[in-house]
């Protein structure tokens, strides 16, 4: 599959560049500007447009000082951006995790803001972390962590400003306490402050499953679109947390067979199929995938090479550069994490033939459930399950297939085509609010 010349060298915008020898940038804001701009320059926006909607709106920079339980005081970086809020309000998660950094948080909001536009959801784009290991702490002391942080950045959020949701190494729990410390600054309950709560305190059913759920829908309407079925196909899965376990199990109830998943810890594999359950059971039991009986045990490097129809990078960014790109033998790459591959990566990709999802629509089912949740919440209402999964549904179906149609109108690959559609439709929205004052 991967031809030699490909080792050396990848064709990007009609231009030859080698690949080897040079350092590929891994900044996330930078490869975010990068996609940008690449967007920007096929739909010939002039720097008036671009200018306006580039930078972040807004950036805090907040410390967080926690008590611990030692009775020590610990103080974290912790960070909140708005992207754009020229579509609605700024909408976006808040990562816990040792390697949050401005950059990451910066990017991760940009992202947000196409994501929201492309599956045409009527807010804008934000992000928020802390740069902490959950994995060390106690939970009091990310409870003490997690109020701290909300205080820090209340100023800024709201139901019609700027709305936090789950992210890595954040849950339901968190979006509980951050609504908690934000009901109790306003004298009443605001649920409509965070979404991905529990579902006691307001949040939507569907919400948990909706990302993977969502990178699931893009899975059905790709494989119909390469003409193969999921039925039978092999699936690798990098990452086993909230969006790639769920997805492993839409996929395994879809009758293809997960071949290989992995965590933070190590990568299993079985060449007849895992057994989802029973490895959720065990990550469950033991908190990681490691040790499963089912399974054999394989490196990082090997099961992003193994064969398959699709692979699913679901944990963090940059997992796939120009150093493994090239390995990859996938027909589909569904993007369930954001910002999996660098452009680097894509390029090589796109020179294999790979189909690839991008983020910002694979993954768009939990701000779209998240969008469901704050509605429910505005009119004190809440809807059943099958009406949550049922509107989900048809808008990772119409996006897809929007996405598709100018991937195939503007002859482009779908990252391209999808970061075209999401910023045409900000920069409609910014310039009929016009520039105030
Ligand atoms: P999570 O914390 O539930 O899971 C992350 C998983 O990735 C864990 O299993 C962790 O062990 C694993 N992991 C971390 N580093 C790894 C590595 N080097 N190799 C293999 N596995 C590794 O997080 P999540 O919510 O599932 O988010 C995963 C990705 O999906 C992130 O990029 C996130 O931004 C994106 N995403 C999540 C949601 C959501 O609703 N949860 C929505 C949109 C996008």
């Amino acid at each position: 599959m991967t031809s030699p010349e490909l080792t050396e060298s990848v064709r990007q915008n009609g231009k030859e560049r080698s690949l080897s020898n040079h350092t590929e940038s891994t900044n996330p804001y930078e490869l975010a500007l990068q996609n940008f701009e690449a967007a920007a320059d096929l739909l010939e926006l002039n720097e008036s447009d671009r200018a306006e909607i580039r930078a972040p709106e807004r950036t805090l920079i907040v410390n967080v000082p926690v008590r611990m339980n030692d009775g020590s005081i610990r103080s974290f970086e912790g960070y909140r951006v708005q992207h754009s809020t020229a579509r609605g309000p700024a909408k976006g998660g808040i990562r816990f995790h040792p390697g949050v950094t401005l950059d990451e948080v910066r990017a991760l909001a940009m992202w947000m803001t196409w994501k929201c536009a492309v599956v045409n959801v009527p807010f804008g784009g934000g992000k928020g972390g802390v740069t902490c290991n959950p994995k060390e702490m106690r939970p009091e002391e990310i409870e003490r962590l997690t109020r701290r942080y909300t205080s820090a950045i209340l100023p800024i959020i709201g139901p019609d400003k700027d709305i936090p949701a789950p992210d890595v190494y954040t849950n339901a729990q968190v979006m509980a306490w951050i609504m908690d410390t934000y009901s109790m600054t306003r004298g009443h309950l605001v649920p409509g402050v965070v979404t991905g709560k529990p579902i006691s305190l307001g949040g939507s059913l569907g919400r948990s499953e909706a990302t993977a759920r969502g990178v699931f829908h893009t899975i059905e309407a790709a494989c119909q679109h390469l003409r193969f079925s999921l039925k039978g196909a092999r699936v690798v899965i990098q990452g086993f947390g909230n969006a790639g376990s769920i997805a492993a199990n839409l996929i395994d109830s879809a009758q293809a067979e997960v071949i290989a998943v992995s965590d933070s810890k190590g990568c299993v594999y079985n060449a007849h199929g895992l057994h989802i359950p029973k490895l959720m059971t065990h990550k469950e039991k033991t908190g990681s995938v490691v040790g499963f009986s089912g399974a054999e045990p394989i490196t990082p490097e090997e099961l992003l090479a193994l064969p398959c129809d699709i692979l699913i990078p679901a944990a963090l960014e940059n997992a796939i550069t120009h150093t493994n790109a090239e390995k990859v033998r996938a027909k589909v790459v569904a993007e369930a994490a954001n910002g999996p591959l660098t452009p680097e990566a894509d390029a090589v990709l796109d020179e294999l033939g790979v189909f690839v999802i991008p983020d910002i629509l694979c993954n768009a089912g939990g701000v779209t459930v998240s969008y469901y949740e704050w509605v429910q919440n505005h009119q004190h209402i809440s809807w059943d399950l099958n009406e949550v999964n049922s509107r989900l549904e048809a808008v990772m179906s119409r996006s897809f297939h929007e996405v598709l149609e100018t991937s195939q109108e503007r002859k482009t690959n779908m990252r391209t085509a999808a970061n075209i559609l999401a910023i045409r439709r900000v920069v409609d929205a910014a310039k009929l609010r016009g520039l105030y004052p």
